[in-house]
Parts: structure tokens; C-alpha cells; sequence
């Protein structure tokens, strides 16, 4: 995609701190990081996002990011990584290419806000019912 901006990452048109590159996967370290470490896999060909991406590199990507998340673990010896994807403008999603995002905690940081959500017990019908709509749509 011409104007997209991780494609032009890709392309070597804008710089970025490469970590790792093969032939179907990019990453690279995110310049506005949530945590230390805060890293991007992206497949290098375009695709939006999970409804999109075709099954070989989501395939890619998550095998990459095995790699990579053991490489952070290594490097910075964090407490834990948070594997997220945002899919669409109504969760933010900022950039329309495909990427996941791989944030560590290290023990000197606060606790990531994405991963501290409330339990509130769910209403077990309503929840029942929304399982099999899901169920009978795949
Ligand atoms: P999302 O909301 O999941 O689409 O996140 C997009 C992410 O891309 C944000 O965390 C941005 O900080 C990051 N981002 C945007 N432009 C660049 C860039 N040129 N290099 C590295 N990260 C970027
Ligand atoms: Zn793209």
C-alpha cells in the first residue's frame, strides 16, 4: 500500500528500530512506548487487520513473535509481556496494517492499565445466548 505508514517502514522509506526481519515478518520498536520494549510484528505484506490477514501470515506473525517475546525476555528480564491486537477505529486502532503489539512489564514499571480490568461477574444467560449466536456464525 502506498501511503501506508508501516508499509513504507517495511520498504526502508521511513526509519524505525528494526528488531528482527524474515521473509514474511517486521518488528520493530514502537516510538510511542506504553513500556520498555514495546514492540510491533507486522507481516511485511499489507493487510488491515484479523478479519483481513490472510491465514499464512497471521501464521507468520505469531511464530515471530514467540521469537521476539523470548528475545525481550532475555534482553530485559521483564515480569511479563501483553501479546494485543486492536482490530478497527471503534477499539483505536491507529495504524490499518495489521501488527501486533508486544509490551513488556519490567518489575520497576506500573502495571499496564490494559491488563488490570475489573471482574464483574456477567449475567449468565445473556452470556449463554451471545456464545451461541458466535457458536452458529463460524
Ligand atoms: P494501534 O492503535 O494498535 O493501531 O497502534 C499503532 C501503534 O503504532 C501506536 O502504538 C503508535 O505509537 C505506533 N506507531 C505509529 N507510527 C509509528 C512509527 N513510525 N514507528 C513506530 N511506531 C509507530
Ligand atoms: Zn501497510
Amino acid at each position: 500500500m502506498d501511503d501506508c505508514i508501516f508499509c513504507k517502514i517495511v520498504r526502508g522509506e521511513i526509519p524505525c528500530f528494526k528488531v528482527y526481519e524474515d521473509r514474511k515478518v517486521f518488528a520493530f520498536e514502537d516510538i510511542n512506548p506504553v513500556s520498555k520494549g514495546h514492540t510491533l510484528v507486522i507481516a511485511k505484506r499489507h493487510s488491515q487487520n484479523l478479519w483481513e490477514i490472510e491465514e499464512e501470515d497471521l501464521t507468520s506473525v505469531q511464530l515471530a513473535s514467540k521469537k521476539i517475546a523470548l528475545a525481550i525476555k532475555k534482553a530485559l528480564d521483564p515480569v511479563g509481556i501483553a501479546c494485543m491486537q486492536l482490530n478497527g477505529r471503534g477499539v483505536n486502532q491507529m495504524v490499518m496494517h495489521y501488527h501486533l503489539h508486544l509490551i513488556p512489564r519490567s518489575a520497576d514499571e506500573p502495571e499496564l492499565t490494559l491488563t488490570s480490568w475489573e471482574l464483574r461477574k456477567g449475567d449468565m444467560e445473556a452470556i449463554k445466548k451471545i456464545a451461541e449466536r458466535i457458536a452458529s456464525a463460524i
